[in-house]
């Protein structure tokens, strides 16, 4: 067994500390032997600081592996994937540190499909990384001339322009605050608002390596932004991390939309509006609110629950078909347009449901079923004290439906709980929901007492 690089979404590092250059030519060549000899790889990145010398540090060692790179410049990751699914390319590597705050940099690995690396692949890259069994082409072999893509952020837009009504859109002058978190999604989100006749004001949208706000779309992050949309009368705020695969709604009030209450809404507008009923699924992981199968049971949409990680929906979805997946976070996927979680598709669909149901953001997510949210975590000192500490949950909780693929997911009539290990850091992650804050504390109570319990022995 090798040390492991890859995290829960690709390699991570605070740039010219751990991600450093000698680390980075290490990684780029493990990845360009990983791709068959010849590949037709395509490059991107966010706008982060350092990522100009990391991609060309990448690009060289791919070129050195055998390959044909392409560079697209600066871009969504979404943007990137759609462009190598839809455009012949073998794969390719983003690089990005997505929501990490603004020291981080790291490298995703995206297959010929668009999707993330599985861990299979990301395995095999580790041993050859490990293992520095790099391959380096004869002379003769190498890539001449440099290719640029310079188009890759307009092929994107438009694709998400296919996939909505847009003189439905357009037809209701829509007005948005765009907040990019001084990244990526700058490129793409304005320009493709103007597209579908929205009247924009961008906020957080010059591109800076040091960002005015965190990259993390959560509400502590968002209260100037979420102000702007309610005093200025805006329809809605969206909200992006680093990268722009997350899409985090502002409805009108100036309220911060947890992503799978969005995500919900989004579900029902594929089923509803847009008659999408086949396959009969949604995807989602288990750290997700239940309201999604109150919302889907009625209209005959069954919820498949997975671990969490976006990659594992994604794939997931691609086995078994389903009309849409989506994260807690703000990240959704819509398969008609790619596996993996896209912020302008998400904006675009959420615009499109507005206008069709003319009626306001706050009034829909007014309308779902009201829940209380509490999240909290506990420190461990390993992964078996964690364990025992879910089994114990598990039997307090045996009266009650389980979902046990990633800690345990508790469901019952009125409240739904989740005790489940990090998957990055020493701690047990605890989320409660329940009709009111009461019945919540309630039940976070009686969850810690069973947590403590373990945690003294
Ligand atoms: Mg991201």
């Amino acid at each position: 067994m090798y040390a492991r690089l890859f995290g829960t979404d690709g390699v991570r590092g605070v740039v010219n500390e751990n991600l450093n250059p000698e680390f980075i030519v290490r990684l780029a060549q493990a990845i360009g032997t990983y791709f068959q000899q010849g590949s037709r790889l395509l490059v991107g990145r966010d706008a982060r600081a350092g990522n100009e010398y990391i991609v060309r540090l990448v690009e060289g060692c791919l070129i050195a592996a055998g390959h044909k790179v392409f560079d697209a410049g600066e871009l969504p990751t979404p943007a990137l994937q759609y462009n190598i699914r839809n455009r012949g390319f073998d794969g390719g590597v983003m690089v990005t540190a997505s929501h990490n705050p603004p020291q981080y940099s790291g490298l995703k690995v995206v297959m010929a499909d668009g999707v993330e690396a599985p861990r299979e692949v990301e395995e095999e890259i580790e041993k050859i990384f490990w293992e520095t069994r790099f391959r380096r082409v004869k002379w003769f072999m190498l890539q001449r001339g440099f290719h640029v893509i310079s188009d890759a952020r307009d092929f994107y837009v438009n694709g998400i322009l296919e996939k909505v009504d847009v003189e439905k859109i357009r037809s209701r002058g829509f007005r948005v605050v765009a907040d990019c978190a001084n990244n990526v999604g700058a490129l793409t989100t304005p320009y493709l608002l103007r597209k579908l006749g929205v009247k924009v004001m961008s906020v957080n949208s010059h591109l800076s390596p040091i960002p005015y706000r965190e990259p993390e779309p959560v509400p502590e992050n968002l209260r100037d932004t979420a102000a702007i949309v309610r005093d200025l009368n805006f329809d809605l705020g969206v909200a992006h991390d680093g990268d722009a695969d997350r899409a985090i709604f502002i409805d009108d009030r100036g309220r911060v939309i947890p992503g799978d209450r969005s995500a919900t809404l989004l579900c029902r507008h594929l089923v509803v509006n847009r008659g999408e009923r086949e396959p009969a699924r949604v995807v989602t992981a288990v750290s997700s609110s239940t309201v999604i199968e109150d919302v889907l049971r009625e209209l005959g949409i069954e919820v498949v629950w997975t671990k969490v990680g976006s990659v594992g929906i994604a794939r997931k979805m691609m086995k078994i078909g389903a009309i849409a997946g989506f994260e807690e976070n703000g990240g959704f996927m819509y398969p008609p347009h790619q596996y993996v979680r896209d912020g302008g598709m998400s904006l675009a669909l959420m615009l499109e449901l507005l206008a069709t149901e003319k009626v306001k953001l706050s009034e829909l997510v007014d309308a779902l079923p009201k829940a209380y949210l509490i999240k909290t975590k506990v420190p461990i000192s390993s992964r078996e004290e964690a364990e025992r500490a879910v089994e114990e949950v598990r039997k307090r909780f045996r009266n009650i439906r389980q979902i046990n693929i990633d800690g345990v997911k508790g469901i019952g009539d009125d409240f739904w709980f989740l005790v489940r290990p990090s998957g990055t850091e020493p701690l047990l992650r605890i989320f409660v929901e329940a009709r009111s804050e009461e019945k919540a504390k309630e039940l976070l109570d009686e969850i810690m007492r069973v947590v403590k319990e373990v945690l003294k022995k």
